[in-house]
This record gives C-alpha cells, sequence and structure tokens, in this order.
C-alpha cells in the first residue's frame, strides 16, 4: 500500500495557465473545480487579480466550464466567484471531500468530466483524490501567504521529495 496515493497528484504543473486545458477538453474533461488562493489569484484577495480573469477565459474557451471550490468564509470566495462570473462551492472543508462532491452536483457534471486544481498537498490534492477525480497540482502563484499555509509547506516538501512529485 502506497501512503502517498491520496496525497499524490496525477502531475504538478507551474500554474493553472501552463495547464494543457486543450489536451484535456479532448479527453473528456468538462469542468474545472478550482481553488483560489495562491492557484487563481492572490492568497486571501479579497478580489480576482488579471490573471485570475485571463485563466478562467483560457479555460472556459477550451468547452471547460470553471467552478470556486474554496475552504474560505462565504463572504469573501463568493464575492469572488461573482466578479469572475462562475459558481461557487464556500467551506469547501477540503480535504475532506464534501465540497469537491458538491461541486460537481452544482455544476451538473460527473467525475469522470472533471478535475480538480490547487497548490495545497493537504487541502487540494487529497480532496481532489479522494473525491475520485483527476486531480492536479500547481506551485503557489505568488510567494506571499498566510502563516497557517506557510507551517504546512516543509512537510509537502517532505512528501514530494518522498513520493517523486
Ligand atoms: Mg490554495
Amino acid at each position: 500500500m502506497n501512503i502517498f496515493r491520496a496525497m499524490k497528484p496525477e502531475k504538478v504543473y507551474k500554474s493553472l495557465a501552463e495547464m494543457p486545458w486543450d489536451i484535456l477538453a479532448q479527453e473528456g474533461i468538462r469542468t474545472a473545480l478550482l481553488d483560489f488562493d495562491n492557484t487563481l489569484g492572490p492568497d486571501h484577495a479579497t478580489e480576482p487579480e488579471e490573471y485570475s480573469y485571463n485563466c478562467i477565459k483560457m479555460i472556459q474557451e477550451q468547452g471547460i466550464r470553471c467552478c470556486l471550490v474554496s475552504n474560505a468564509k462565504s463572504g469573501r470566495s463568493a464575492k469572488i466567484a461573482e466578479m469572475l462570473d462562475i459558481p461557487c462551492v464556500t467551506f469547501a472543508k477540503k480535504p475532506g471531500t464534501s465540497g469537491v462532491l458538491k461541486a460537481i452536483e452544482v455544476m451538473g457534471s460527473t467525475k469522470d468530466e472533471s478535475v480538480m486544481v490547487g497548490d495545497q498537498i493537504f487541502t487540494d490534492v487529497i480532496a481532489g483524490n479522494n473525491s475520485g477525480v483527476r486531480t492536479f497540482m500547481v506551485e503557489k502563484l505568488h510567494k506571499q501567504e498566510i502563516w497557517y499555509v506557510m507551517l504546512k509547506r516543509p512537510l509537502e516538501k517532505i512528501v514530494r521529495a518522498m513520493a517523486h512529485f
């Protein structure tokens, strides 16, 4: 048994913008479940940045619909999702699976047609893997992050070194 099974993403990309959304679309992916903080925008930002809008547009142009799946308080992530004009599941409780599964339902999608993408192993990757969707990790978008996320980064490094990703 591989103890890293739930922690290992299918692949790590430098950023959302560098993911092969055209190929994912060809493979039947129709729904992108996206973390916000340091995946689609700055950590703990109250608004999207230009990069966020560009990523959503780029993904949608491949016929893939986007949904935010955020552990953030409902007010902040709901406002961000509204500005980006995409649906949102707040209080997603990642690494639990309830938020991811709810997002798939909200999107009228299936596990086979969905991917989860986020920047953290111990929330996004585990939630995606345990929900049974294809799961990708991106490197953190900006250096700046809140202290309790910084605390987890050294542990991520150990997992990544041991599980080779
Ligand atoms: Mg994040």
